[in-house]
């Protein structure tokens, strides 16, 4: 059976030496570097996240600053939050938390961020130099990144193997599938409106699932021998559990155990790498800023 990639272990792994690196920075020069989280309205799922990246700072010794906007703020207030910021010295990433409420622009807004503050790698920019492939972007965004850390940190060759992507979102699917063709992957992008999904991704090596659909992915998708990255995190019903419903992939699990060579599971998977990665990318960002090596 498949050999589960362990995210939440890689994830510890990385955070440690974050916290190291981070105390170095401390006594050399110090400063320790700054992540500031912007959110927007009462949602209740994003408070959850924003609070889970201000323990996960405080945890490593970054700095976190919070802004939190009632959900009938204007587009100006977020962007004149997102202006201070971005002159602030002590600021070194800027993340908006998605979504944002429906009246706002979003591309608007994520254009404001400083390109080179710009630890969740959603400016158009960012995207565009990682598309371009002959420079380096600023940033990659987190959850891209977290799933190309786990392959290449459980050893799993890319070059020249197929991978197929499902989903084509502008923070996953997009992002994982550049990252992908970067290090020398085929890809093929399976999303909504593809027809016979099941037959193209079939063909892949490696698997990376980001569609948000709860057990879409069935073992008879999957060739013997391929590497699982799931994405998707999707509640279901369990009146089992004391919270009513429990979290699975967009793979079925079990099934896929069977048939492929390696996989993430959901929860622990990919999941626990996005927070390690966001604050890996805010490390560089104050790294860069503060030309400390
Ligand atoms: P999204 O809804 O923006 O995009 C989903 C994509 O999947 C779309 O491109 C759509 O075309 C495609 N899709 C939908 N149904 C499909 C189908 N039946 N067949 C093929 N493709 C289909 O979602 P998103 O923001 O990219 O997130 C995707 C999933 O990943 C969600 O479950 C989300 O919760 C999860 N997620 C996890 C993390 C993490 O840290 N692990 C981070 C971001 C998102």
């Amino acid at each position: 059976s498949a050999k589960v990639i362990d995210g939440k272990a890689v994830a510890k792994q990385i955070k440690d030496e974050i916290k190291i690196e981070v105390l170095k920075m401390k006594d050399a020069i110090g400063v320790v570097p700054g992540l500031a989280v912007i959110l927007v309205g009462d949602r209740k799922d994003s408070a959850t996240y924003v609070r889970n990246k201000k323990k996960a700072c405080e945890a490593v010794g970054i700095t976190s600053y919070e802004i939190c906007l009632p959900e009938d703020s204007t587009e100006e207030d977020v962007l004149k939050h997102i202006a201070d910021y971005n002159e602030n010295p002590k600021v070194h990433g800027i993340l908006i938390q998605l979504p944002l409420p429906r009246h706002m622009d979003e591309a608007r807004i994520l254009n404001a961020v400083s390109i080179d503050k710009d630890v969740d790698g959603f400016h158009p920019l960012n995207i565009g130099l990682l598309a371009k492939r002959d420079r380096e972007p600023f940033f990659v965004s987190c959850t891209p990144k977290g799933c190309i850390e786990l392959l290449h940190r459980y050893g799993i060759t890319i070059k020249g193997k197929r991978a197929v992507i499902i989903g084509r979102s502008n923070i996953v699917g997009l992002p994982v599938s550049l990252l992908l063709q970067r290090e020398d992957a085929t890809i093929t992008i399976v999303h909504s409106r593809t027809e016979n999904p099941e037959e193209i991704v079939r063909q892949a090596d490696i698997i990376v699932s980001a569609a948000g659909k709860a057990n879409m992915v069935r073992g008879s998708w999957i060739k013997p021998g391929a590497v699982i990255i799931d994405v998707g995190i999707n509640p279901i019903d369990d009146p089992e559990s004391p919270r009513g419903y429990r979290l699975v992939g967009d793979v079925c699990y079990d099934e896929a155990c069977k048939v492929a060579s390696a996989i993430t599971p959901v929860p622990g998977g990919v999941g626990p790498m996005t927070i390690a990665m966001l604050l890996s990318n805010t490390l560089d960002s104050a790294k860069r800023a503060l030309k400390f090596e």
